[in-house]
């Protein structure tokens, strides 16, 4: 049987995959970092496949789109097995909101990798209240790189890490970022959310 040299070349030294995670705050820049990397994988003729969960609506249905305006076509998808199916021959994989996915992402994002693809995840850290979120713990445990990028607290301009509530829902999952939400430090959060208390 006859295999192009370069083939041959994979199959003797397989692409190794691994995963990178960027994650923070609201307002922190994920989203742009994450296009930024994607946008270097394609410029490198890499094939790129993006996804998001389908409850992300606010924008667009179609592309990631960040806060500063700089888009990227993407995929919602309503299940993290979606995934597996869509990415046959992709390079490259970007997950953005991925904390919105269940813990089963940890497991198609392990195939992936294993499979020698290279897998970029954008998500929140933390909730509302200052909790791990969801899937993220998990994901940021398996990733070999682990980006965490900072907002800038509106109320006094230090590091922000924290996304803080403006409205009184207690419910984990509140969209619509501009209306309901802001960058605050620790101590501003801490401040605030005591200031909720009386
Ligand atoms: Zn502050």
């Amino acid at each position: 049987m006859f295999i192009e040299p370069s083939r041959k070349k994979e199959i003797l030294h397989p692409r190794t995959g691994w995963i990178e995670v960027i994650c923070g705050s609201m307002f922190s820049g994920k989203t742009e970092e994450l296009i930024r990397r994607l946008n270097r994988a394609k410029i490198a003729r890499l094939k790129v496949e993006i996804f998001k969960p389908a409850l992300d609506k606010r924008y667009h249905e179609v592309d990631i789109v960040s806060h500063n305006e700089t888009s990227i076509r993407s995929t919602p998808v309503q299940t993290a097995s979606e995934i597996l199916l869509l990415t046959g021959n992709c390079d490259v994989v970007g997950l953005d909101e991925a904390q919105f996915f269940d813990n089963s992402i940890v497991d198609i994002c392990t195939n992936l990798a294993d499979n020698g693809k290279r897998v970029i995840i954008a998500g929140l850290d933390m909730d509302f209240q200052g909790r791990p979120f969801g899937c993220m713990p998990n994901l940021m445990a398996i990733a070999e790189y682990v980006t965490k990028v900072h907002a800038i607290c509106v109320l006094c301009g230090d590091v922000a890490s924290h996304s803080y509530r403006l409205s009184p829902s207690q419910q984990q999952v509140l969209l619509g970022e501009t209306d309901h939400y802001e960058a605050r430090c620790r101590r501003c959060f801490n401040l605030g959310e005591k200031a909720k208390l009386i």
